[in-house]
């Protein structure tokens, strides 16, 4: 079956990546949305190459450019994405991609799940902030998430139709470029130095996330809503080659583990074929020339979000959309050397020791709440 398909976020790492796998399967997709924010040049090249239907642009100076480029096109351009479940309906779609970085990728997502659109999700915000909500609309629409976090597209590997059996998760880390430094080296880490990933080659701030363990944290309360398990049943474990991607454990003792190298173009592709698994030319595991895979535990006193993450998830309700809100202004202010690495998690937590869980909420207020973080992170960045 060909697979009308939304690229959200078709500029960044993910969507790039994205394409890639497209271009092995041409018979297999056709592209009828893509979108980006600032990069007009790659989303003005991906336009050409691809012809959608449409292209939404959030960034005003680069929608005026892509107009202009591209008026004498079939192709519409849009500004914003206030028009966007109209947009899906019209282009008759099978599949979105959420691909867009951080909670500005969220809507996108809703908006496709309420119509009843099936997504890869990237976008793990969308989980970690609106969990309860998505899964009331999967609940009304039928919509299936097919997860594209690597960990997550392992785990669901796994789970071979035995998830009563389950018994835990473990999800795997490649633990960062600062996993053997001291507590003191770890204070004066710059941005240049965490966006050195050693395994993945990712978008900026998933790769300063990686440093922090945040991303980890983030995963864990990505793999609760997706899988239901409980959070004393999903472990964290450092394995600096990136082969294993994470495994299930099940109650007679099996684990089941999904390996691979690291290269997201697989678990996208898993995603985009879903419930197909199709070849690709792409570079294959040689677990000989790999030789050895470690496991460790992770460290949490000298990398404190894991645990705040947990803490987040564990309270539940708003709790976890202030931990992202907060670190991602956090990570803002780190990229901008504004704070030190270390003051990542301790803002985080701060903000989060100020909130006050709300029980019932729509996604309005949890817009509400993410604002609320940002500012006072901010605040208590000035305080500092
Ligand atoms: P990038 O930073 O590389 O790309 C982000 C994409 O989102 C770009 O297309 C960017 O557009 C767009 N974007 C940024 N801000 C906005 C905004 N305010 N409104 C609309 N679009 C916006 O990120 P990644 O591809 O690395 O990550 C994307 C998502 O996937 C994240 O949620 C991440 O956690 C998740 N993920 C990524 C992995 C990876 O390997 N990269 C692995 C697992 C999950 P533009 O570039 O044009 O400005
Ligand atoms: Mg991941």
């Amino acid at each position: 079956m060909v697979k009308n398909i939304a690229l959200l976020g078709s500029t960044g790492s993910i969507g790039v990546q994205t394409l890639e796998v497209i271009d092995e399967h041409k018979d297999d997709f056709i592209v009828k949305i893509i979108s980006g924010h600032k990069n007009v040049q790659r989303l003005l090249e991906q336009a050409l190459k691809y012809k959608p239907e449409y292209v939404i642009v959030t960034h005003e100076k680069s929608y005026e450019i892509l107009k202009k480029e591209l008026s004498t096109f079939p192709i519409k351009v849009i500004l914003g994405e206030k028009e966007i479940a109209k947009v899906y309906q019209e282009v008759n779609l099978d599949l979105v991609i959420g691909a867009i970085s951080g909670a500005a990728g969220i809507p996108s997502v809703l908006a496709a799940l309420e119509l009843g659109i099936d997504v890869a999700l990237a976008n793990k915000e969308t989980i970690v902030v609106a969990g309860n909500i998505v899964k009331r609309i999967q609940k009304k629409t039928g919509a299936k998430i097919i997860p594209v976090d690597s960990e997550h597209s392992a785990i669901f590997q796994c789970l071979t139709g035995h998830e009563k059996a389950v018994s835990g998760l473990l999800i795997t880390a490649s633990g960062g470029p600062f996993r053997n430094l001291s507590p003191d080296e770890l204070h004066k880490v710059t941005p240049e130095m965490a966006l050195n990933h050693p395994t993945w080659s990712m978008g900026n701030k998933i790769t300063i996330d990686s440093a922090t363990l945040m991303n980890k944290g983030l995963e864990i309360i990505e793999a609760h809503f997706l899988f239901n398990v409980a959070y004393e049943n999903i472990n964290a474990i450092i394995h600096p080659q990136s082969i294993v991607h994470s495994m299930v454990l099940y109650g007679d003792g099996s684990v089941l583990a999904h390996l691979g190298l690291p290269d997201m173009r697989v678990p996208i592709q898993y995603a985009l074929t879903y419930p197909e698994r199709k070849n690709n030319s792409f570079p294959k595991l040689d677990l000989l020339k790999i030789k050895e895979l470690e496991f460790l535990k992770p460290d949490t006193e000298k990398f404190p979000c894991l645990n705040l993450a947990y803490r987040a998830g564990k309270i539940g309700y708003t709790m976890p959309a202030v931990l992202n809100a907060a670190n991602e202004i956090a990570v803002e202010l780190f990229m901008q050397k504004d704070i030190g690495f270390m003051d990542i998690p301790k803002l985080v937590e701060e903000v989060m020791q100020k909130h006050e869980i709300v029980k019932e909420f729509d996604f309005k207020d949890l817009l509400e709440v993410d604002k609320w973080a940002r500012i006072e992170c901010k605040k208590i960045k000035d305080r500092m």
